[in-house]
């Protein structure tokens, strides 16, 4: 049944919000649409969001492979106001009225930032035509997180916050996994190693044919030491997906590993490459 705009079960309220066009690179039916919410911005911080939602997109199609295929991609801004500036912070005692209800300190981990107000992101999302959503976290707090199909959200005054924003979206957009394993932000038992894991660039190697083993110099050594002299060779290094063992990833640093990383893997690259190609014309 077609969706009629004018029902009335269709909350008017939501529409007033206003919205923008960021990017336009053509029909939305053939483009991937990206959209930008403002979280914890009052109505008197909209052009302070519009300013930090295009430097997060400048800094994206900045970046490889977004920068190639950046006519791929339409961009929106909705301006979502909040009664308060910035989120909850359970661990301080902050809590902040906010229009999508996301805070810090998700699973007790002080820098993890999330909603659970799926509900208000959608109706928010859904002002305009949209696939991937971002949600943009008015603070300098450093964090973020992201779900694959779900969403991207950070903040965006902490120096990294150009470099989480663009890991958290590997998260959504293309649904790469953590390649850390030694980080304060770990789960044990979070992958069974007796499975391969779902998520393109981690492997237990219980099935590596069906990962990235086609796409490796047959004279790279499987697995491959963590050595200085393998920096830049495409391999199966032991340790991701927050274990040191019996977990494997395609190289020694990446964007889905640390902040330091001169940018995406190979393997992320061409997850994110294919995830482009699927959801464009
Ligand atoms: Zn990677």
């Amino acid at each position: 049944m077609p969706i009629q705009p004018d029902n009335y079960f269709i909350n008017p309220e939501i529409k007033n919000i206003p919205y923008k066009k960021l990017i336009d690179n053509g029909d939305p039916a053939n483009k991937v649409d990206l959209v930008f919410l403002a979280e914890g911005y009052t109505i008197n911080e909209m052009e302070k969001f519009e300013s930090d939602a295009q430097r997060m997109v400048s800094y994206l199609f900045s970046q490889e492979p977004y920068k190639l295929f950046s006519n791929k991609f339409n961009v929106w801004i909705v301006n979502s106001p909040s009664e308060n500036s910035g989120t909850d912070i359970p661990g301080a005692n902050i809590y902040m009225n906010t229009a999508m209800n996301s805070n810090f300190y998700t699973f007790d981990s002080e820098r993890y930032l999330t909603t659970n107000d799926v509900k208000s992101v959608r109706d928010i999302a859904g002002i305009v035509p949209y696939d991937e959503i971002c949600i943009l976290v008015n603070s300098n707090k450093y964090g973020g997180g992201g779900v694959y199909n779900h969403y991207a959200i950070t903040t965006v005054d902490h120096i990294l916050s150009e470099k989480v924003f663009i890991h958290e979206f590997g998260h959504s957009f293309a649904g790469l996994g953590d390649e850390y394993y030694n980080s304060s932000t770990s789960y044990n038992d979070f992958y069974n190693l007796a499975i391969e894991p779902w998520q393109p660039n981690l492997t237990t190697m219980v099935n590596f044919d069906s990962k990235w083993k086609s796409m490796i110099d047959k004279n790279t050594p499987i697995p491959t030491p963590r050595k200085s002299e393998f920096n830049s060779i495409l391999g199966v290094y032991e340790g991701g997906g927050y274990l040191d063992k019996g977990i494997y990833s395609p190289m020694m640093d990446c964007r889905m590993k640390s902040n330091e990383a001169n940018g995406f893997c190979p393997v992320c690259s061409k997850a994110i490459l294919d995830m482009i190609m699927f959801k464009s014309e």
